[in-house]
């Protein structure tokens, strides 16, 4: 969620502004679109917000790998069907095998099949950005 910090700030901009400056103009517009962001995030479903949550695990766990912010779209999707390989893999094995962490590992790689598709939005979508 995004905090809620607006009247701490209001009564910053109203002491160092005069009424009708630029920088108060500025500061309502901007308002307006952290209360609309807030709106939009508190319709999140839960299971998203789980989700993105266990995809940031993963990817702070891999903070040393740094890079996939530059990687070509060639490069991204290799990235994907490597993962969804992985994924497959895991599956295969709990189909073969009825052993349960199979699906924990199935349900991890899934999320590094979300990173890998999020690296890839991030970097050639412009309606995500
Ligand atoms: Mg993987």
């Amino acid at each position: 969620m995004i905090p809620d910090y607006e009247q701490q700030l209001d009564a910053l901009f109203i002491e160092a502004f005069p009424c009708g400056s630029p920088a108060v103009a500025d500061w309502a517009q901007i308002k307006f679109e952290l209360q609309t962001r807030r709106k939009e995030m508190g319709g999140v479903r839960k299971e998203v917000v789980e989700f993105a949550r266990m995809m940031e695990r993963v990817l702070r766990e891999n903070d040393h790998k740094s890079g996939w912010d530059v990687l070509n779209i060639t490069e991204l999707f290799l990235m994907i069907t490597r993962e969804y390989d992985e994924a497959y893999m895991a599956y295969s094995e709990y189909i073969d095998s009825g052993d349960e962490h199979h699906i924990q590992n199935l349900c991890r790689e899934a999320i590094d099949i979300a990173n890998c598709c999020m690296f890839l939005c991030h970097n050639y979508s412009n309606e995500v950005r």
